[in-house]
């Protein structure tokens, strides 16, 4: 369907069509209705579906730009989401008269107490920032007609859970809610059912849960030869763009030091830089003037960097929600992504998960450590020994498999 058979205000439908967007992704058409009657929402949809439009274009049409009061207030995880989101917004709201705002921390509390003083209809808040505000006593819920819980699942990683229940409390009147969200983890069920009345639930998951879009390799590689390995891959591959994730903040930067050395036009990212650097590299490469940007997680939820080709995962995800999410900001709408995993030793049984529970079908690049029990390193020794067989029961025989993988 597309966006033009909507009887969008031609104001909303310009903005649309000056941003190219044409026919609706498969989340919009299915949650517009539902947004736009006034019901709660609960819906899942991979990453990268379009779930900013998707509210963003029935909201817009339920503020009244007279009424200077926030109106609606969109609750997400980290600043740069706030900020991606809040952009998206406003683009689409470029032709009305509607103010959408971002308030997130690390950035002046005075100036942002001063912007929604004046005028803001909706407000796009990380949770700790928003309480902060709440606590200035400088917000007005009075007028909110409507909630949004974007990428609920990471807002209840970072343990959000009490503050959002916190700030809903502060809506005393009834209101619409919709709570948005990649995955549907346990805690997320229970926050759909305290926050959500007689919400619609849709889901478009798939079985496979891993983007379709995106081939998965994996590189079973001793620690000391992972460098060379990567170098050795990045040189095959024609790379548009490419993130790296480490999982600690110490690894991003020493893989940085390591890399700069081989790569041009890299950079890196994690919390531990001031908000002006974070928000200044994510203009950079979004504009596509970093090319290889190491990160820690911060960059991995929701952010949408539409020409990533390749996602390397220097350290295995912790789990595979996290494999996911981080693989999932490339091949963005539709387009053609590569996943690059590296394994260790430790890393076997969460390998295993990961390609059952997500219908992955891996591609090795080198041994495949799941077909053959082998140590990166020590093939070589492995193959001289002459095969030796113990005259041991089967039952032990299957204890010690289970040891080895
Ligand atoms: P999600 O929140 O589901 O991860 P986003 O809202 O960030 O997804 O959208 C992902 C990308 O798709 C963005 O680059 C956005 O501009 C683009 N996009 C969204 N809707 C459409 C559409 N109908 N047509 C074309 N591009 C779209
Ligand atoms: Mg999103």
């Amino acid at each position: 369907m597309k966006f033009s058979e909507l009887n969008l205000p031609p104001n909303i439908l310009m903005a649309l069509e000056k941003m190219g967007y044409d026919e609706m992704t498969p989340i919009q058409e299915a949650t517009y209705p539902v947004i736009f009657s006034g019901q709660d929402l609960c819906a899942l949809a991979e990453t990268g579906s379009g779930k900013t439009a998707a509210c963003a274009v029935p909201l817009l049409q339920k503020i009244d730009p007279s009424n200077d009061s926030i109106q609606a207030l969109v609750l997400v995880p980290t600043r740069e989401l706030c900020m991606q989101y809040v952009a998206e917004m406003q683009k689409i709201a470029a032709r009305t008269e509607i103010i959408t705002y971002a308030v997130y921390g690390g950035f002046d509390k005075s100036a942002q107490m001063e912007k929604i003083k004046q005028k803001v209809h909706i407000l796009v808040a990380t949770p700790g920032r928003l309480i902060d505000l709440l606590y200035e006593r400088i917000l007005s819920f009075a007028q909110v007609k409507c909630v949004i819980l974007d990428e609920a699942d990471e807002l209840l990683k970072v343990g959000f859970l009490e503050d959002i229940e916190f700030i809903i409390s502060c809506i005393l009147h009834k209101h619409q809610t919709l709570l948005f969200s990649a995955t549907m983890p346990d805690d997320i069920k229970k926050l759909a059912h305290d926050c959500l009345h007689d919400p619609k639930h849709i889901s478009l998951i798939t079985e496979r849960a891993a983007p379709e879009s995106i081939e998965h390799y994996f590189s079973y590689t001793h620690p000391n030869q992972k460098h060379e390995e990567l170098i050795k891959y990045l040189a095959g591959e024609e790379v548009n763009q490419a993130l790296i994730f480490c999982n600690a903040r110490h690894k991003v930067d020493s893989l940085f030091r390591q890399l700069r050395k081989d790569l041009t036009d890299i950079d890196f990212i994690h919390a531990g830089l001031t908000q002006d650097k974070r928000s200044s590299i994510i203009r950079r490469f979004r504009g596509q003037k970093i090319r290889y940007l190491i990160a820690s997680d911060v960059a991995g939820r929701g952010l949408d960097f539409s020409h990533v080709t390749h996602v390397i995962n220097w350290d295995m995800p912790r789990d595979g929600e996290q494999y996911t999410h981080r693989t999932g900001r490339a091949g963005r709408m539709g387009r053609k992504g590569k996943a690059f995993t590296f394994i260790a030793k430790q890393d076997m049984s969460l390998v295993k998960k990961l390609i059952r529970n997500k219908k992955i079908t891996p591609c090795w690049l080198g041994k495949d450590p799941l077909s053959e029990n082998s140590q990166p390193g020590q093939q070589k020794k492995q193959k001289r020994r002459r095969p030796f067989r113990r005259p041991i029961s089967k039952e032990r025989t299957k204890t010690e498999k289970e040891k080895e993988t």
